[in-house]
């Protein structure tokens, strides 16, 4: 469900043209919209009403801070993991108390920082970071809040770069070993570990996986309980999945949500989520123009002004993102996104950017309507981990963002310079 629709034959970003928006801003841009950004906020927030939970955005997946502050004022907290992560969940104007900060790589800096400001609670990894976090909070004088990142060996089912739940990742202080790290950090000074984090991967498509883990870390919590150890919150962290190639690839979160609240319900202590793809992913889309149609040796290709650098997850986690033209011809207008769709008098090609990478493609041996020169081309499913994961390879400024509501837009972050490229180096 999303707000961009193809309506009197083109594509609309709710009640905007696409076409407009890039002939006022340029090409390439990202455009967000925000009824869609809330939409899924709600939807989460609904689905789990029984059990009112805290929801932390997953900064990462989507940071703007014009877009964090919407979801702010929603209620949202922030789920950052870095000090640059921190920073902006402040200055979208995130409340501390509902900041969460995970990772396994913390800095002194990057907790004393936390420390300050009064984040709600930090993930914690292992147990030199518990030692970490007790040492520094003693010496800031000040007493932490911190869960125990579980690590409950459930296989999401995902792309392994995005895998985080299973024994051999890095993450987590492995389920067999949790109970011993709870009896060995009892009654620490100055950091009181009073909840349990799980986040096992993402996208996760199917539902049994959080099945599988709520009910490994629930009689984890019974157990610590019976043992004298107070737990008082469960953060499930991220992962939903969303639908980058039809309507019917995700399982909606009211779905998860019917299977996880039983295993839930009147427990005794706080529930969270983390989510970032879920909320951000169908929330923005990627506008790219066609510079050059060129045949090459084998194949067809349609080289566009948007490469790996402005949208890294094709070549990175082989991922599909679903494109079609902004203004196809009218026997191509699609009322659904569908990878099986096959466009009338159609090509096979492969969509590359300018990056001179053989691996900077948006998609390969895709079936598009034919484009020319000039035309515009709508990048879908593009809100999370997309401008998110930008770079400036090849001394690309990244692109602006934008933000529509309804009728309007506005640039929520200007297109980057030349200057800015090489701002930083003038030491
Ligand atoms: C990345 C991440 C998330 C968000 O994952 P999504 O798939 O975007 O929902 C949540 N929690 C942690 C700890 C993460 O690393």
């Amino acid at each position: 469900m999303d707000y961009f629709n193809y309506k009197n034959g083109e594509l609309y970003c709710e009640d905007v043209p696409a076409t407009r928006i890039a002939q006022e801003v340029g090409t390439a841009c990202y455009v967000y919209s925000k009824a869609t950004l809330l939409h899924h906020f709600n939807q989460i927030k609904q689905a789990f009403g029984v059990l009112n939970p805290t929801i932390c955005f997953s900064i990462k997946s989507c940071g703007n801070i014009n877009l964090c502050r919407i979801l702010a004022e929603q209620g949202s907290g922030f789920d950052v993991t870095s000090g640059g992560e921190l920073y902006r969940a402040l200055q979208a104007g995130g409340d501390p108390k509902k900041i969460i900060y995970a990772g396994v790589g913390k800095t002194d800096q990057e907790i004393r920082d936390a420390i300050e400001v009064g984040i709600a609670a930090f993930n914690i990894e292992s147990e030199a970071e518990i030692e970490n976090i007790d040492r520094i909070a003693g010496e800031l004088g000040r007493q932490a809040i911190g869960a125990v990142r579980i690590n409950p060996d459930v296989d999401p089912k995902t792309h392994a770069k995005t895998t985080t739940g299973k024994k051999e990742t890095k993450f987590g202080v492995d389920i067999e070993r949790a109970e011993r790290v709870f009896d060995q950090y009892r009654g620490l000074k100055h950091l009181r570990i009073g909840g349990i984090h799980i986040h096992i991967g993402s996208p996760v498509y199917e539902i049994q996986p959080y099945v599988d883990a709520v009910k490994k870390v629930t009689a984890l919590i019974d157990r610590l309980t019976e043992k004298g150890h107070r737990i008082e919150w469960l953060d499930l962290g991220g992962g939903f999945a969303v639908n980058y190639k039809n309507p019917e690839q995700a399982k909606p979160v009211t779905e998860h949500a019917k299977a996880l609240i039983p295993l839930l319900k009147g427990k005794p202590y706080h529930i969270a989520f983390e989510p970032g793809r879920y909320i951000a992913g169908n929330a923005g889309i990627l506008l790219t123009k066609v510079l050059y149609r060129k045949t090459g040796g084998a194949k067809q290709f349609i080289i566009v002004d948007a490469g790996m650098n402005d949208l890294i997850r094709p070549t990175l986690y082989e991922s599909y993102h679903f494109i079609w033209p902004v203004k196809p011809d009218p026997k191509n207008v699609i009322d659904r996104r569908d990878s099986e769709r096959l466009p009338v008098d159609g090509e096979i090609v492969d969509v590359v950017g300018p990056i001179c990478e053989s691996g900077d493609y948006l998609a390969t041996e895709r079936a598009l309507p034919k484009t020319q020169r000039g035309d515009l081309l709508a990048v879908f499913t593009a809100g999370a981990y997309g401008f998110a994961m930008a770079s400036n390879y090849n001394n690309r400024p990244r692109l602006p963002e934008v933000l529509v509501d309804g009728d309007t837009y506005r640039i929520i972050r200007r297109r980057e310079t030349y200057e800015d490229l090489v701002a930083a180096e003038r030491v």
